[in-house]
């Protein structure tokens, strides 16, 4: 086979990135090494900036988005069990966010994808890239037993935190950052109505937060030891942690049911640089993680894949300047939101060694966001993403 760029990955960056280059009549074949069904039955992220809301736009997707996605204009953070503030995001920051669930913008983009004739690869095992240091890199895959070439000028690594791409760029001209935290995220989603704003809460026991998907669906998560199991949390045991977590006058306020998915992630911040090794271009998760409390993981994927998208369009036009400055490009937004997802994670979790002392520290710097419109005007900028 022969395409323009071999895509490694169907996630939401390799997919995007299909659907951004067909728009500039560039040619890509998307090689993903699950099935479609089980990329599409993931659960993952919810809340988009509004950068990310006009991309998807851009690219064709806003029929249902514009319908489903609930547009919000403030969060809330709450402590001690008892205190909460609302932070005015759109005032402040010019512009909201939306909650859409990753699950539903997977759909969108595989069904645009399939309207376009866009050339989706599932179930492609042992993905192998080669020669991108070269004008004429390859990807090989097996398909049904048989191996399968597809010869191309340029690969996009879009296969997340546990793909290939990355390691193919030898130690020796990468460097790697990464922060692993000492707890994960528990996440429940149930068929229940969400609070009607995205809740963040510290307590004592640990971070909680609650999140929207659509009317009917919400998406929870406490803080939990990395030792602990699912089976370990009952929906009884997760139900009773969170409504000790948030502030009173919000916990009155959540209808809890029964869950119908449950899972553990753990929090890990990584960043590799640079994000270019020949004709490899690494997009999304394969370059970097954040912990999902700044809300930027999809984000990065989204912000990644435009100015990859671009870039390769001009190289296509003659113009090589945008492809050879794609990684420092996308590395700045990269750093100010692994800045940004470090800073909401140390505000609002309990670390294994914290302290009474260090306790009181971070609610006080609740207690002062909470007063100052200087301090929350930053966090809601940051909160609500640079301009692309
Ligand atoms: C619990 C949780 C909550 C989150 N919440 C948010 C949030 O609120 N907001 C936000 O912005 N982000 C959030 N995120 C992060 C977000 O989900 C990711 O950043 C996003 O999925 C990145 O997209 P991606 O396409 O780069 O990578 P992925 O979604 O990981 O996609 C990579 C694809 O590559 C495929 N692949 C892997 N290896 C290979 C291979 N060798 N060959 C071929 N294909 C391969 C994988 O199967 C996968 O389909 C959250 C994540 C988690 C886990």
């Amino acid at each position: 086979m022969k395409t323009q760029v071999a895509i490694v990955g169907g996630g939401p960056a390799g997919s995007l990135l299909a659907l951004l280059l067909h728009q500039q009549g560039i040619d890509s074949i998307v090689v993903e090494r699950q099935s479609r069904n089980y990329v599409l039955g993931r659960i993952r992220a919810g809340v988009l900036e509004w950068t990310s809301v006009e991309v998807l736009r851009d690219a064709g997707l806003s029929d249902r988005l514009d319908i489903e996605g609930h547009v919000h204009n403030s969060i809330k953070m709450g402590w001690r069990g008892e205190s909460v503030m609302s932070i005015d995001v759109a005032r402040l920051a010019g512009k909201p966010m939306m909650s859409y669930g990753q699950t539903m913008i997977q759909e969108d983009l595989y069904a645009a994808g399939d309207a376009v004739d866009a050339n989706f690869i599932f179930e492609a095992d042992e993905v192998q890239i080669h020669d991108v240091r070269t004008d004429a890199p390859w990807i090989t895959f097996k398909s049904s037993g048989e191996t399968v070439r597809i010869d191309c000028d340029v690969v996009a690594g879009c296969d997340g935190f546990h793909g290939v791409s990355r390691t193919v760029i030898p130690d020796s001209a990468k460097t790697e950052y990464e922060k692993s935290y000492p707890f994960g995220w528990l996440g429940v989603l149930s068929e229940t109505p969400p609070l009607p704003t995205l809740l963040y809460a510290n307590h004592e026991n640990g971070f909680a937060l609650c999140s929207q998907r659509n009317e009917m669906l919400s998406r929870y998560y406490v803080q939990c030891s990395l030792e602990d199991t699912v089976e370990q949390w009952s929906d009884d045991r997760f139900w009773d942690e969170l409504l000790t977590r948030v502030p009173n006058s919000e916990a009155s306020q959540i209808v809890t049911g029964p869950s119908i998915e449950k899972s553990i992630a753990p929090l890990r911040s990584y960043v590799v640089e640079p994000l270019q090794w020949g004709r490899l271009f690494l997009a999304g998760d394969a370059a970097h993680i954040v912990p999902p409390t700044g809300a930027k993981g999809l984000n990065l994927a989204i912000a990644d894949v435009h100015y990859l998208s671009l870039a390769l369009a001009a190289h296509y036009q003659g113009d090589p300047k945008l492809l050879e400055a794609y990684s420092a490009t996308a590395l700045r937004r990269v750093w100010s939101s692994v800045r940004f997802s470090w800073y909401m994670t140390a505000l609002m979790h309990r670390f294994p060694e914290q302290t009474e002392f260090d306790q009181r520290a971070q609610e006080e710097d609740l207690i002062y966001l909470a007063g100052s419109t200087a301090a929350q005007t930053s966090l809601a900028e940051q909160y609500v993403g640079l301009d692309l």
